[in-house]
């Protein structure tokens, strides 16, 4: 058995256990393969052992990688799911190649991807990435300006607004990893709320290679990983 199909095994256990663990079902958390740096044999790899979820942060590495894999493999259907920091000059190639954005923070990006989302493409599913642990550094609308972005995302015509993403302070402690989670839901919770009818947030994105349990304990319908599937990234691309 390959490597990356064995990880899978495991991170799969590991979803299962942590879901049990938490009183939940495991089929309400979909796993997502994040294959930024590794390549098209990899994704292949991964899609032999029947992962369809991919998660992908580097823009041209990206559509490189989407257009190689559907050469190599013209009848597998994948999910493509971009989860990097946008640029506006790059909001075409990601609404005509993506499934998926979860890292949409600002309203003049949602407007791009909407206007340029082809039209007979479905509405592309978004989640609004909030800074939670509000770090300087960190892309990501503010806990605070969230709610109006996401009245921004539900009138576009081609978004369709499922959920929040967000990428908590780096923390090995559990406890510190499940209040950022916790933070995530309730203000999911409370945009729904007050949106209520315009949109159903179906999607919490949250839980990486390093704190997928506490992520799952706390609630998320879609976890990240990507060391613990393809092993350590050991390159970067811009
Ligand atoms: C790289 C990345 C991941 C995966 O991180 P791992 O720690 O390798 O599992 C998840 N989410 C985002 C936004 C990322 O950039």
């Amino acid at each position: 058995m390959s490597l990356i199909s064995n990880n899978l095994q495991v991170v799969r256990a590991d979803l299962i256990a942590a879901a049990n663990a938490a009183g939940r079902l495991p089929e309400e958390i979909s796993l997502m393969a994040v294959s930024k740096t590794f390549d098209e044999h990899a994704v292949l790899e991964a899609a032999a052992s029947g992962q369809r979820i991919f998660g992908e942060n580097y823009v041209q590495e990206a559509v490189d990688k989407i257009d190689r894999t559907r050469l190599l493999a013209p009848d597998l259907h994948l999910d493509w799911h971009f989860i990097g920091p946008i640029q506006s000059n790059k909001t075409k190639l990601i609404a005509e190649n993506f499934a998926w954005v979860h890292s949409v923070d600002r309203e003049k990006i949602a407007q791009r991807l909407s206007e340029q989302r082809p039209a007979d493409a479905a509405p592309l599913n978004i989640c609004i990435q909030v800074n939670i642990s509000k770090e300087e550094s960190k892309s990501g609308v503010m806990p605070e300006d969230c709610l109006s972005l996401a009245e921004f995302v539900v009138q576009l015509p081609h978004l369709a607004l499922r959920g929040l993403m967000a990428v908590p302070r780096a923390s090995d402690d559990v406890v510190e990893q499940r209040l950022a989670f916790r933070q995530l839901r309730q203000l999911q919770d409370q945009v729904q709320i007050a949106l209520g009818n315009r949109a159903r947030l179906d999607t919490l994105s949250m839980g990486m290679s390093g704190d997928m349990q506490a992520a799952i304990a706390e609630g998320s319908t879609m976890v990240r990983i990507g060391s613990n599937i393809f092993g350590k990234r050991t390159y970067a691309t811009a």
